[in-house]
């Protein structure tokens, strides 16, 4: 964003809910709902990454799939570049997925292993532009470079290639149609240690390079920390704080944001060691969410109120929100 002005909001989810029912019997009636994202609201601004993080099930990837619409969201609101697209169909959608596109954390599930390279990356091409196969070619050459891959490779088939060159060609497929936001779904989860740092490097600079805004969705808050402008902390369903990033880290707000980072070592080797904050028992099931807080069950600071009510989304300045009574009337 250009000095002086207001950040851009490129994308904007307003209670947004994906809810799955469950089936069961004969008669396949319906028995119950995975609350799998429970009235979640944020932006993102143009330019930026926004880190989603949260424990495995807390509901981060089904949101970040809904934002993109590979689901039906059960309700909700999601403007992505000044356009509604929560209950989008058909062509309409079709006519928008370019804007938007998503990076898989198993690089090796999501590429078809009987396409070479060069058509796994040249696909979403046929899929949206008349091109000429001979300009085609030379934008699947310039992909291939943007993300460190050999074009000589072009024709080798996935099954070749490490699990980081892997990913780098899922990321040059995602930048195909040329899109401003993208959805990285723990991309480095599956990769070894040592090509991380690679992949995470690739993605800063190609954001820079191409002015792109991504959603970055992580369990690792080591890695969100290098990466992030903003930090959203998601558990069972919904968003329980967003600040920016060093505000975030230096002095969390919420007991469930306190929790998780106790346990990440902060690599400013002058700051004082936390106490580890060790959260008893199990994340409940998003079918049967607790009354009240859904971190009542598990909360240090729990007090009567939280079983009984619902803590609003509390804007605490500055860029931060967080929902906790604790947080009321500070
Ligand atoms: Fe803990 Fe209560 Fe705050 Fe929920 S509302 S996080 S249970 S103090």
């Amino acid at each position: 964003m250009a000095d002086g002005q207001d950040p851009r909001k490129l994308v904007e989810v307003s209670g947004l809910k994906m809810h799955f029912p469950i089936y069961a019997g004969i008669l396949r009636k319906q028995v119950g709902t995975v609350k799998a994202v429970d009235d979640v609201t944020f932006d993102i601004y143009e330019g930026e990454t926004l880190g989603l993080v949260g424990e495995s099930g807390c509901g981060k990837s089904t949101a970040g799939r809904a934002i993109l619409r590979l689901y039906d969201p059960t309700s909700g609101s999601i403007v992505i570049d000044g356009k509604e697209i929560a209950h989008l169909e058909g062509e309409a959608l079709r006519n928008l997925r370019p804007t938007m596109q998503m990076i898989f954390q198993d690089p090796q599930a999501s590429l078809n292993p009987r396409m070479t390279v060069g058509s796994i990356i040249a696909e979403p091409l046929l899929e949206h532009h008349a091109m000429k196969p001979k300009d085609r070619r030379a934008r699947v050459l310039e992909l291939m470079d943007a993300v460190g891959l050999n074009r000589e490779f072009a024709s080798r088939y996935p099954h070749e290639f490490s699990g980081g060159q892997r990913q780098r060609i899922g990321i040059a497929r995602a930048l195909a149609l040329n899109p401003k936001f993208i959805v990285c779904d723990e991309p480095i989860a599956a990769l070894d240690v040592s090509i991380q740092a690679q992949v995470v490097n690739l993605l800063e600079d190609l954001q820079e390079q191409f002015g792109l805004t991504y959603l970055f969705i992580s369990h690792d808050l080591s890695m969100v920390r290098h990466l992030a402008t903003r930090v959203a902390v998601m558990y069972l369903g919904k968003i329980v704080e967003l600040a920016p990033r060093d505000a975030l880290y230096a002095d969390p707000k919420h007991p469930y944001t306190q929790a998780l980072l106790s346990a990440v070592p902060n690599p400013d080797p002058d700051s004082v060691p936390q106490n580890r904050i060790i959260l008893n028992g199990d994340v409940p099931s998003p079918t049967n969410p607790p009354k009240g807080c859904n971190f009542c069950t598990r909360c240090p600071k729990v007090m009567d109120i939280c079983r009984e009510k619902d803590p609003a989304w509390l804007d605490l300045g500055q860029g931060r929100y967080a929902a906790c009574h604790l947080l009321e009337d500070a």
